[in-house]
């Protein structure tokens, strides 16, 4: 793959995955096209080596298994992880409400998001739906509006002469999406509405309803900008870009070391819940994987984890808000994160070994450190490494606007990160690296 391929690819795969059940079902579909096997949890495994195998809990996480042979304690696992949810506004159960001959739904704030640019933009719907179909069975699918079908229109600035000096956000008044017009004489009913796009997407006919997870999402696909095309804007490059780079360097890794990619659900409210990060689901696959326990803590103890999760560029606008030594740019290059209260993983042992990595791939490698007069976010990273024990570190590509409904990045950081994952899941790696990581 070169650069304008990754991106093209990048692009389509961030278009084909408006909420993390789409985005775990775009990387299933591309696993499946380069030979991995699914693997359910309620049946037993024949994870036989050499194999390539996934996982998927909750249609929202997916743990990816390219093994080479079976020798865990010897040559260990290259772990890499990232998180496959974005902040976004959830519709309530029951959303629907009509007022002023509008029909406008309930929504919930999902995660940290960055509401104002919710405003004024073209929102689609998609997520999961669960039915009763005519003959008692039940069925679950994705559906995907992918068309302009809801609005939040800002109050003019007439209404609201402080609009720009003193914005403030009410999340349960101010947030409430208009749908379509509403003549008053029918009752609303949201259901209806869901019922008739399964019938257009799947051809399924006298649905039930019987629940649904549906976010809105903005239907402006992400797109490269700048005159010289240098940058990606978009939704969800936090954290699908760092997804799909993990995935694709993997899949196309020349005779790949045994491996393992995890993709947690939920980092965005914490990470606890069956499918995300403090839950047990990279615990349970590698006690699956691996059942003689001796055998699994040495695999653990001669492996590294790469947690990957976007960085913040300096934003030339507001520069000081970062340390002035610790400025990631965009397109120089993935970021190291440091944090002295472990808020990232990241050791200088862990750190030193992806300098030498990042030699190995030819791509450059930034820093960033919060201010100490701030506080610092955090990812799955050290939540991976207190619950494994494995020697970790974070890093993630520079980006701006964090958490916005269009984010930015610049469009050689991904390309970075892919080829640097490329480089970690590939046989043939200079041995010193691993002494870095020697207790
Ligand atoms: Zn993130």
């Amino acid at each position: 793959m070169d650069q304008d391929n990754y991106i093209r690819q990048l692009l389509h795969f961030l278009k084909e995955s408006p909420t993390v059940f789409h985005a775990v079902h775009s990387i299933c579909r591309l696993l499946m096209t380069r030979g991995f096997t699914e693997l359910h949890e309620n049946e037993s495994w024949d994870t036989r080596t050499p194999g390539l195998y996934f996982i998927r809990r909750n249609g929202s996480s997916l743990v990816l298994l390219s093994l080479a042979d079976d020798d865990f304690a010897g040559s260990g696992l290259r772990i890499a992880g990232a998180h496959t949810d974005s902040p976004a506004l959830k519709i309530k159960p029951k959303p629907d409400m009509v007022n002023h001959g509008l029909l406008q739904m309930g929504v919930e704030t999902y995660g940290g998001a960055l509401l104002d640019p919710w405003f004024d933009r073209d929102l689609s719907i998609a997520g999961r739906v669960t039915w009763r179909n005519r003959d008692s069975s039940i069925s679950s699918a994705l559906i995907d509006f992918k068309r302009p079908v809801a609005v939040i229109p800002s109050l003019a600035i007439h209404l609201n002469r402080d609009a720009n000096e003193q914005k403030k956000i009410n999340k349960q008044t101010d947030l409430v999406p208009i749908v379509m017009q509403h003549s008053g004489e029918d009752s609303p009913d949201f259901a209806a509405i869901v019922r008739e796009q399964l019938a257009r997407e799947h051809n399924i006919r006298e649905a039930e309803i019987l629940d649904h997870e549906l976010f809105l999402y903005d239907s402006q696909p992400a797109a490269t900008v700048g005159i010289g095309q240098e940058f990606i804007t978009g939704a969800r490059l936090d954290n699908l870009l760092s997804c799909f780079s993990l995935a694709t360097g993997l899949v196309d890794a020349e005779k790949p070391q045994n491996s393992l990619i995890v993709l947690n659900d939920h980092e965005e409210v914490g990470s606890l819940s069956t499918s995300g990060a403090q839950g047990p689901f990279l615990r349970s696959t590698l006690e699956r994987l691996i059942p003689d326990s001796e055998t699994r803590q040495r695999c653990i103890h001669r492996s590294l984890c790469i947690s990957t999760d976007n960085a913040h560029g300096v934003h030339p606008n507001f520069a000081d808000q970062h340390d002035k030594n610790h400025l990631p740019r965009l397109n120089m290059g993935p970021v190291i994160k440091y944090n002295a209260n472990q808020r990232y993983a990241t050791t200088g042992r862990t750190a030193s070994f992806f300098r030498v990595l990042a030699e190995q791939a030819d791509i450059p490698v930034q820093e960033f450190v919060m201010r100490s007069d701030l506080a610092c976010g955090s990812t799955i990273g050290p939540i991976t490494a207190g619950a494994i024990g494995i020697q970790t570190l974070d890093i993630g590509v520079p980006s701006l606007a964090m958490h916005s409904i269009r984010e930015m990045a610049g469009a050689k950081d991904g390309w970075h990160l892919y080829r640097a994952m490329r480089t970690f899941f590939t046989a043939a790696h200079d041995q010193n690296m691993w002494q870095c990581l020697a207790e």
